[in-house]
């Protein structure tokens, strides 16, 4: 099942929206006001904006938590007893109800020890997350496109374990054949191992009514990595053209937390994390969309996997049950089970001027901080710069 948290919010939400209008974002916070809840203190790093987590706890009603059993350097917790965040250890990592999503921008540390968190990651990830029926263009879900990669010449991935155009297309099968005793409508982007192109997955997705993309693949690299892992459109950055796909950027996220959380608990996945990317088919998009990276054909054990009716079925069920988890929540009619929820009393930041970063909090918070930083650092995979990731995404 999806974060029971979000069912909670979103029955409480429901309830709430029923009374009254959509909420508008708040006005630019009065220069000199006094902080309160649900005023957005915005700082610019590196030209990125960003809010200081004591924000994000004070609007979301959460409080600063130990995480349970050892503690991980460079991590930091906040919770309320119905949900969990979890901030690093690496700089870009957050798990929300052990759930890890990979951030857009990684969280940074002013100078006072706080934690920043930038704004898009905010709005495209923990917003659509924890209140999921404030997510734009939440709509019913009838169709659910499937779309197995690759196909006819292009074998995708192949390893002495798995064929990945093989493997995606049984599993898409099974997918479908169980989504249509569900009642959801199904199409195929193509069924008999053709070779189809991008553009005409992404036709078939753009003609289907009130629909969802799913994009089955198999991932490869070292022998040792395994897991799923899910991607949806990286979202809209500054100055960046808009792209159909940005239109449905919270229900993406939401659309991959659900499918990710049902791979990780049902068919028993290491959870790689719900993660952004400029792949092709998302681009254009005019729907929810994601990309299923199911597991690793390069990894012995779990590429010998794959390739098993038995684990197939299983990743089969574990999807259809995470396209219904993710369609009661979109569901505008849907009657959720209402539970004690964290009660937000203001909507989400709007975009607001920079504020100059307030200096407050003594030293020893500076002086305890820096380790955890250090310890972050040495953590924190070798990344891509932001371009090089964008042109190996578009080699895909
Ligand atoms: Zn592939």
């Amino acid at each position: 099942m999806w974060l029971p948290c979000a069912y909670a919010n979103a029955a409480e939400d429901a309830a709430k929206a029923a009374e009254s209008a959509p909420p508008e974002p708040p006005a630019a916070p009065a220069p000199q006001a006094a902080p309160a809840v649900g005023t957005w203190h915005i700082r610019e790093v590196d030209g990125v904006e960003y809010l200081p987590l004591e924000d994000l706890r004070s609007f979301y009603k959460l409080m600063p938590m130990q995480p349970k059993g050892r503690k991980v350097a460079g991590q930091r917790m906040l919770g309320n007893g119905e949900v969990t965040l979890v901030f690093g250890p690496a700089p870009r990592e957050l798990r929300i109800q052990e759930r890890l999503f990979i951030l857009s921008h990684p969280v940074q540390e002013d100078a006072s020890g706080d934690l920043l968190v930038s704004k898009m990651d905010v709005l495209q990830v923990i917003e659509p997350v924890l209140r999921p029926t404030y997510i734009a263009n939440r709509s019913a879900v009838r169709t659910v496109v499937i779309d197995p990669a690759h196909g006819g010449h292009d074998t995708g991935t192949v390893t002495p374990y798995a064929r990945e155009a093989d493997v995606v297309l049984v599993v898409a099968l099974k997918l479908g054949a169980e989504l249509k005793k569900r009642g959801y409508e199904v199409v195929y982007t193509q069924e008999h191992n053709q070779y189809m192109s991008p553009q005409g997955r992404v036709d078939k997705a753009n003609a289907a009514p009130a629909a969802i993309f799913v994009s089955l693949h198999l991932n490869s690299g070292r022998s040792d990595m395994k897991g799923s892992q899910v991607y949806t459109l990286a979202p809209l950055e500054k100055g960046e053209k808009p792209l159909p796909g940005h239109d449905f950027s919270q229900s993406g996220i939401a659309l991959a937390l659900a499918l990710q959380s049902s791979l990780v608990e049902k068919a028993e996945t290491e959870d790689g994390g719900c993660r952004r990317a400029h792949y092709s088919p998302l681009n254009s998009l005019r729907c929810p969309g994601v990309i299923v990276e199911l597991g690793y054909a390069t990894n012995p054990e779990e590429g010998t996997r794959l390739s098993t009716e038995e684990y197939q079925l299983k990743l089969a069920g574990a999807l259809a049950d995470g396209v219904d988890a993710f369609a009661r929540v979109m569901n505008p009619a849907t009657n959720l089970q209402v539970q004690k929820a964290p009660v937000v009393e203001t909507p989400p930041p709007a975009p607001v001027k920079v504020e100059p970063a307030p200096a407050k909090k003594a030293q020893p918070a500076r002086q305890k901080a820096q380790p955890r930083k250090r310890a972050a650092r040495r953590r924190a995979p070798a990344r891509k710069n932001s371009r090089q990731q964008r042109r190996s995404n578009r080699r895909r």
